[in-house]
Order: structure tokens, then sequence, then C-alpha cells
């Protein structure tokens, strides 16, 4: 079977026997593989395996893998770790943003397609949730990938008439309708949330910067007070649209200040 090398990010392990693991990688150049990492854990007198004693989330290598698209299960041969964002790893609410940034990847891309501008991006992205622009980062990282994987929302027009939902200030969210809703609408629709219109434009206004891997520099900084209802928003419209509930929201959202 040939084999591909490939830049990846883990985005999800599991303990697979004593000494393997199976992961999902996000491969810059193949997108989503799922390979097996047999004796990742397995020590040897020499030292740790050729996996470095085991593969840790998030972790950016240099990988080696077995490439057949038929095939469910790759098999991982080499992985050289070239960032394992250790001054993150300390950082509790830049962890949280970052996994929460791997499953929405692993939840919204789909297998075997390649996504390379968004890797770099998830790359880069990961890099700023150690700093104290994690929430400016994590926004316009969300932003960039659900435009990227069709599931952005609309966020200017009432899902219901068409008016511009922003310009009054009572203004609501839909995650079935998948939009926001005018406040003359409201009534009819079920699922509605409250959300704030400064909010709504201040997305706007971040979704009309051009995109590089600089974009959190020009963005404005912003709190979690600003973030949580957005990030709840797409949570929400996510889950809807999936059928399935997200795993890590209820570590980034903070429930209670809402
Ligand atoms: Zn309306």
């Amino acid at each position: 079977m040939p084999l591909v090398s490939d830049r990846c990010v883990c985005l999800r392990k599991v303990a697979y026997s004593e000494t393997s693991q199976i992961l999902l990688l996000f491969a810059r150049d193949h997108g989503l593989v799922r390979v097996i990492a047999k004796g990742a854990h397995r020590t040897t007198k020499a030292g740790a395996s050729k996996f470095g004693g085991g593969i840790d989330l998030l972790d950016l290598a240099d990988a080696v893998f077995t490439h057949d698209p038929e095939r469910e299960l790759s098999t991982l041969t080499e992985w050289s770790l070239r960032e394992g964002h250790l001054e993150l790893r300390r950082n509790l609410r830049g962890m949280y943003l970052a996994q929460y940034a791997a499953e929405l990847v692993a939840m919204l891309i789909e297998e075997h397609d390649p996504h390379p501008e968004l890797f770099d991006r998830l790359e880069h992205t990961i890099k700023e949730l150690a700093t104290p622009r994690a929430e400016e980062a994590f926004l316009a990282f969300e932003l960039d990938l659900m435009r990227e994987t069709g599931y952005l929302t609309e966020l200017v027009s009432c899902v219901s008439c068409g008016r511009d939902a922003a310009s009054s200030d009572a203004t609501f969210f839909s995650p079935s309708r998948g939009g926001v809703v005018c406040r003359n609408c409201e009534t009819v629709i079920h699922d509605r949330i409250g959300i704030d219109a400064r909010l709504l434009r201040l997305v706007q206004s971040i979704m009309r910067l051009p995109r590089s891997n600089g974009t959190a520099q020009r963005l404005p900084r912003l709190t979690r007070h600003q973030t949580d209802p957005i990030n709840r928003m797409f949570a929400e419209h996510v889950e809807h649209t999936l059928g399935r509930r997200l795993r890590l929201p209820k570590y980034v959202l903070d429930f209670d200040a809402g």
C-alpha cells in the first residue's frame, strides 16, 4: 500500500489495546484520516517508542501513513513531532478553545476531503490560543470553518421576512432556521434565542476582514462576555443541523453568564 507523508494535527485519540492508539488526524493535503499507531505506548530498553511514548491531542507533526481512501483505517508509520504546544497546555481556557476547534473540525469536515487553507488557519489559531488574543482568534477561526464547510448561518437578513435583523436592538436567532430573526417575526419562530444586535454587527464586521493567518492581529480585542453568546449561537446551530450534541461547549461556554 502506498505511503504518503503529510503535516497533521491530532484531533481525537483513543487507546486501542495496551500499547496502541487510534487517532483522527487532520492532514493538510489529505483531510481527515483515521490511523492506528501500533505500539505507541510501548517503551523499549532504548527509551520511548517511535511515536515518542504516545501522541497527544492537538500535537502537530510530520506524519507518514498508508493511504487508501477505500479503507477506514490507515496505519501510521512515522510521527515527527513539530509542536507539542507546551505553553497552551498550561492555559486552561486556551486548551478548551483548542479542543473545541478540533471537535468542530472533526464534525464538520468530511473524511478524505482536503482543506489545506483551513489546516493552515487551524495550525496558526492553536498558537494564538495561548496568547491574550485567544477569544478573537477562536471566533475568527470558527467563522472561517463554518464558511468553508457550508455551516455558516444567516447573520444579516431575517430568515422569515428578509429585513435587516441587526438594525433593531431586539434580535433573535433560530437554530432550526439557521439564522437571525427580526422583532416582527419573533412570534412565528418557536426556537428563537435572544442575541444582542451589537454582537451580530461585530460578527459581520469580523467577516468583512480579509482572511489570512494574521487575522487575529487586526481584530478588536474581545472578551468572553462578547464571544460566549456568539459561540453558543453557532454551537446550537451545528447541533441542530447534525442532530448530535457537541462535547466541548459545556467547558467553553459560560451558560450562567447568559
Ligand atoms: Zn422578520
